[in-house]
């Protein structure tokens, strides 16, 4: 075996590490929003569910070995059976249950490209590879552009926002009682991924939150992919926290800076106290937007 079979090796032994994690001590919590909608949080992507007289549905659904857990948790809310799953984007934190719920019979829903990436092998970079994933975990509804779900007394609308986290990226807005699912493209208190071997970029990411800054108001509840219920306000500041340190990086960029060179300027200093403690470190933020910027940007 040569070096790199050794390193990739390691990797994917890491990956599947990750895939058998032990999901025993997560608890997911339930936060009621008003109007039969809920917050659900525990391993992995928010969940964002609703209830009433058409039925249940949830929005992203976390990894496979929480669907008993999750389905507990809902049970306390409607005894009514998961009739559609809206996957935000196609990640294994937010499609992991899609089989077990697909195959209890709820009807999945999600951008074309969700179905695509989740129907074929994906190259994660460094020679990961994420599996297709079975056909009961695929989407059986596709959209471009917008789809609405006129149930339980609200007109819901998913819109597709182009190339923020990943191609397939929808936020999810509750038109009358006034919630805003972000999926991905809103990492509440962190740096966000933008996945660019998924199509990711930095300038889809900020039009992303533009767009759902204006279906907000000063009263909507905003459910980010990751991290805690949020509000306009704080989306906002996030918005102009990623504006500022992606104009630094254009304009490095711009003067012909490499990224070894950008990266020693630390464009997000002042932001890494709040943002930069997570999963996503300054660096590779930098690196993300750095990468995702088209040559010779202002
Ligand atoms: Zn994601």
């Amino acid at each position: 075996m040569n070096k790199l079979t050794v390193f990739l090796l390691l990797w994917t032994l890491g990956g599947v590490a990750l895939a058998a994690r032990d999901f025993n001590d997560v608890e997911i919590t339930v936060e009621d929003l008003g109007g039969g909608i809920y917050m659900l949080k525990g391993a992995g992507g928010n969940i964002g569910v609703s209830s009433g007289d058409d039925g249940l549905y949830i929005i992203d659904d976390q990894f496979a070995p929480l669907t008993d857990k999750i389905k507990e948790a809902l049970a306390g809310i409607s005894k009514q059976q998961v009739r559609f799953v809206i996957n935000t984007h196609w990640h294994g934190d937010h499609t992991g249950g899609n089989e077990n719920f697909g195959k209890a019979g709820a009807l999945i829903l999600a951008h074309d490209n969700v179905y695509k990436r989740l129907s074929t092998d994906q190259d994660r970079g460094e020679g990961r590879v994420t599996e297709a994933a079975p056909d009961a975990a695929l989407p059986a509804v596709t959209f471009n552009e917008q789809i609405s779900l006129r149930l339980n007394g609200d007109d819901m609308r998913i819109y597709h926002v182009a190339r923020a986290h990943t191609d397939g990226d929808a936020i999810v807005h509750f038109n009358t009682d006034n919630v805003l699912h972000m999926g991905d493209t809103f990492f509440n208190g962190g740096y966000p991924y933008i996945d660019r071997n998924s199509g990711g970029t930095i300038d889809g990411y900020i039009a992303a939150l533009d767009r759902g800054l204006s279906l907000a108001d000063d009263n909507t509840r905003i459910i980010p992919g990751h991290g805690d219920l949020s509000h306009k306000a704080q989306m906002s500041a996030y918005r102009d926290m990623l504006k500022k340190i992606r104009d630094r990086i254009a304009g490095l960029k711009q003067a012909g800076k490499s990224l070894e060179e950008v990266t020693k300027a630390t464009p997000t200093q002042e932001f890494d106290a709040e943002f930069g403690q997570g999963w996503i470190g300054p660096e590779r933020i930098v690196e993300a937007i750095y990468g995702s910027l088209p040559t010779g940007s202002g």
